[in-house]
């Protein structure tokens, strides 16, 4: 399986961001050997404004685009929203649904989740479905059954799918941004447990604090299909080390 280190830059980015991705584009391309390797996927979803000039002026230079969220309508009376159509018309071929930061910050319920992960396949693009356990229900020992919850709600109805990819992302909220990390068994049983769930094709990324200093421990992790990456991300060093780990 082919590893995916996604970057999702969240609510950061104006057009300066620009350089940083010319860094990365330039590592992708030879000028760093390690993250210069074509057999892993590297993946940048940066906030909405800048997807369109990025994916245009760097199509095809290694670099994957992709949205942060999408609406679960093709067009409609949803001001300030985007449709994965739109995102798909803009270069994106991924887009991220379910981060817990919009399960909390816009109550997005596993229905909402699973109507933007079908909304992202109806328009050709790859849904990154994202799952994970508060620190309260890790602490209480429900953690998989939090996130075989999620995935049993969020994941897109088995006949809107066919052969297409899907990507699961397993974030636990508690470590995101704080760089705390699940142990590495936990970080493998989880995924044992995703695995089990989903099948043997999907990639399943962890995401939660990941940086370039414990990116090679946990990328080597049975079935750690990849990372998605925050706050890393937006440092193209710091990432191009994380592909580099890859
Ligand atoms: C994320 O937002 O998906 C994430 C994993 O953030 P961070 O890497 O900053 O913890």
């Amino acid at each position: 399986m082919t590893p995916l280190i996604a970057g999702n830059w969240k609510m950061n980015g104006l057009a300066a961001a620009r350089v940083e991705v010319d860094r990365l584009v330039e590592a992708r391309n030879g000028g760093h050997q390690a993250a210069a390797r074509d057999d892993i996927d590297v993946l940048v979803c940066p906030p909405a404004t800048l997807l369109a000039p990025f994916a245009a002026e760097f199509a095809e230079k290694g670099v994957l685009w992709g949205g942060q969220d999408c609406h679960g309508s093709a067009s409609g009376a949803h001001t300030g929203d985007i449709s994965a159509e739109m995102l798909a018309d803009a270069g994106a071929g991924f887009v991220i649904v379910g981060h817990s930061e919009r399960r909390a910050d816009h109550g997005e319920g596993d229905n909402v989740v699973k109507a933007k992960a079908e909304a992202a396949l109806r328009a050709g693009l790859t849904p990154i479905v994202c799952v994970g356990e508060t620190k309260d229900q890790r602490e209480a020992g429900d953690a998989e059954r939090v996130v075989g919850g999620q995935l049993a709600g969020s994941m897109p109805a088995p006949e809107t799918v066919g052969d297409r990819e899907i990507v699961i992302a397993y974030e636990p909220v508690w470590a995101i941004g704080t760089g705390l990390t699940p142990t590495l068994d936990d970080i493998a049983s989880m995924h044992s447990f995703i695995r089990g769930a989903v099948g043997p094709t999907r990639r399943i990324l962890y995401g939660g604090s990941v940086k370039p200093t414990n990116a090679k421990d946990i990328l080597r992790v049975d079935h750690v299909g990849g990372a998605l990456v925050g706050g890393a991300s937006l440092k193209a060093d710091d990432f191009i080390e994380i592909i580099a780990a890859a």
